[in-house]
């Protein structure tokens, strides 16, 4: 009987074994994914994609230089400097860079765009201490002007507005600009995200105690923001491959959407109703 057990030892293992290299193969592959190159595209007026497969980094031109939304992961960085390149503008010509919020996803870049640009980094003051610890191969976290909500940044005619939408994390910062195209003028909001990630504790958070209420708040201020041009800090949130399919056929300019938009607070308002309802029936057991 040993022996046999040993073999079924042995294959158990080897099947754990190609469990475990499989998954890792697929989360590599799946980070390998979000970074994948996707076309560099107009969106509207003086805004462009310029971000990955899924990461979405958007450049924004004016006479006087550019601003970046989004630097993402160091490894996109090369992706979005060839988009920039690729729509015929310079990466040195980038004088801003802004982010959505600060996680790795969307900001772990801006230490290498800084550097490659020479571009003034500014962020929300909530999420300055997380972005404090985002320190990829040890280079310390630029930050050159921190941004208070409602705060605008302006170059070369255009104007941003930084909105403190919280909860994802507490300097979550939806951006929302005006643009001209064929002598009309369109409402663009890039929102930074009011989802939650799975393991997010949303009751009795010891290092963020406020982000339920941050959520709710955010929810109710998103409602309010006047939108045309539906954006986000993820391609999927605004269902991109799709709309940039769309956009091949010509036509109305698929990315004007505003019942999207709603249709996107909708789906994540209901789930983050949900999971609290949860973690709340819980923690009183
Ligand atoms: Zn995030």
């Amino acid at each position: 009987m040993r022996p046999c057990k040993l073999v079924l030892c042995a294959i158990f293992a080897l099947v754990a074994a190609s469990q475990t290299s499989a998954q890792t193969k697929q989360a590599k592959q799946g980070k390998t994914d979000w970074n994948a190159p996707f076309p560099a595209h107009k969106v509207i007026g003086n805004v462009y994609f310029v971000g990955s497969a899924e990461l979405a980094s958007f450049l924004i031109t004016t006479p006087q230089g550019h601003i970046l939304i989004n630097s993402d992961f160091e490894a996109t960085v090369p992706v979005i400097r060839a988009s920039v390149e690729k729509l015929g503008f310079k990466f040195t010509d980038i004088k801003i860079l802004l982010g959505s919020h600060a996680h790795g996803d969307h900001m772990e870049g801006d230490a290498l765009v800084k550097e490659l640009s020479g571009a003034r980094v500014m962020a929300m003051e909530q999420d300055v201490p997380w972005l404090r610890k985002m320190t990829p191969g040890n280079k310390p976290h630029p930050i050159d002007k921190v941004l208070k909500d409602g705060e605008q940044v302006t170059l070369g005619g255009t104007t941003l507005t930084a909105h403190l939408t919280a909860g994802h994390t507490p300097g979550c910062t939806t951006w929302t600009t005006k643009v001209d195209e064929n002598g009309k003028s369109y409402n663009v909001l890039i929102v930074c995200s009011v989802g939650v990630n799975p393991g997010t504790v949303l009751v009795n958070n010891k290092d963020y105690p406020s982000i339920a209420d941050d959520y709710a708040r955010s929810f109710k201020v998103l409602r309010t923001l006047p939108v045309d041009v539906f954006l986000g800090a993820h391609g999927s949130f605004y269902n991109l491959s799709t709309k940039y399919a769309s956009l091949q056929k010509g036509g109305a300019n698929p990315f004007i959407d505003p019942a999207g938009f709603k249709a996107y607070l909708d789906d994540k308002e209901r789930a983050f109703n949900t999971e609290l309802a949860a973690q709340k029936a819980n923690s009183k057991k």
